[in-house]
């Protein structure tokens, strides 16, 4: 094993592995916010961040590897949430999503936020979510992107139903999905008549699950939910029937990496089912979740993978060409990735 590692190191070059086209299905708006930006966003707001320069604010929105479990993974989001609930802000992070995205080597991101986490008095959801579609559509990116929008567990029924219709509004507009987030010990089933008619509109459903919480989430997303593709899934290595059922529906899988070491969805790689799941014959993608928050890139997660499973670069390819074959995306627009994926 660890002969296989140190030549796959070696085999496998990080700018290689940067230039490799690629696509990050799972990423977080706000997980991707850029510190310094969170400072000028702090200022226009009036609103005191724990720190004033980039080093001194770092260590408040990363998590460190002392990071035990998703609850206290999300209290890092807390520290900077209220700069984010003001107009302009979602804009700014979308358009330097995709400047950030374009630098590693992503061809194709889908970004998923909760528009009501980051609305407040006079600027309500809505607005949220037409600010970062108009951010993408101006934005003159060799990025291709589509939006996610992110129902929030903690939220009341009334309000993610509404998000739905959010999102069905908005499907013309690039929102291409919807999503299920937030604490994975409460339940999803009562958002499922909602999800229910996104799914019937035409928004397909990834669902945060198997990440915090055990088998039965997944079972959930997929049996009561109706999820085409998986936020983690890492408690599949706990079912192995279900992670067969799971492989022969084609569902999808958005594996992240570093993201799951700071959860403590697993305490090392050597327990991610990563890489069983792929040779099972799994549809197995790599994405960052939360890149900022957790000081990662799509090219880093890549090369975690390759180091950590003597993976060569054409297995990466295999990941990426998984990635366009699981996008929420049109025909038009999968037949141009996989040709840039497979050029
Ligand atoms: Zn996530």
């Amino acid at each position: 094993m660890g002969a296989a590692r140190d030549g796959a190191a070696a085999l496998v070059d990080a700018d290689a592995v940067r230039a490799l086209p690629k696509l990050d299905l799972h990423c977080h708006l706000d997980g991707a916010a850029r510190t310094a930006t969170l400072l000028e966003l702090a200022d226009a707001a009036g609103h005191a961040l724990p720190a004033d320069t980039v080093d001194a604010l770092e260590p408040f929105v990363r998590v460190g590897s002392d990071c035990r479990s998703l609850r206290e993974f999300l209290t890092v989001f807390e520290t900077f949430y209220p700069v984010l609930r003001q107009p302009g802000a979602a804009g700014r992070l979308a358009r330097e999503l995709l400047e950030d995205a374009a630098a590693d080597g992503v061809v194709h991101v889908e970004a998923r936020f909760c528009p009501s986490l980051q609305a407040a008095d006079g600027y309500p959801p809505e607005a949220v979510l037409e600010e970062v579609l108009g951010a993408l559509a101006d934005a003159d990116s060799p990025v291709s992107w589509g939006v996610i929008v992110c129902g929030y567990r903690p939220l009341p029924v009334e309000e993610n139903a509404r998000l739905v219709d959010l999102a069905l509004r908005h499907a013309d507009r690039g929102v291409v999905g919807m999503d299920l987030a937030g604490p994975e010990d409460l339940p999803g089933r009562p958002f499922a008549d909602a999800l229910r008619r996104a799914r019937e509109g035409g928004l397909p459903l990834t669902v945060h699950a198997g990440e915090a919480a055990g088998p039965e989430s997944v079972r959930e997303a997929v049996d009561v939910l109706g999820a085409t593709r998986l936020g983690h899934a890492v408690a599949l290595r706990e079912d192995a029937g279900l992670a067969e059922r799971v492989r022969d529906a084609g569902l999808a899988l958005e594996c992240c990496l570093t993201s799951n070491l700071s959860t403590g969805a697993v305490a090392g790689l050597d327990e991610h089912p990563f890489d069983a799941l792929r040779r099972a014959g799994h549809r197995v993608t790599l994405a960052t979740d939360d890149p900022a928050v957790c000081d990662t890139t799509l090219t880093d997660e890549y090369l975690l993978a390759a180091r950590t499973w003597g993976l060569g670069l054409d297995d990466l390819r295999v990941l990426s060409a998984a990635a366009v074959e699981a996008a929420f995306v049109d025909d038009a627009t999968r037949a141009r990735l996989r040709a840039t994926v497979s050029a």
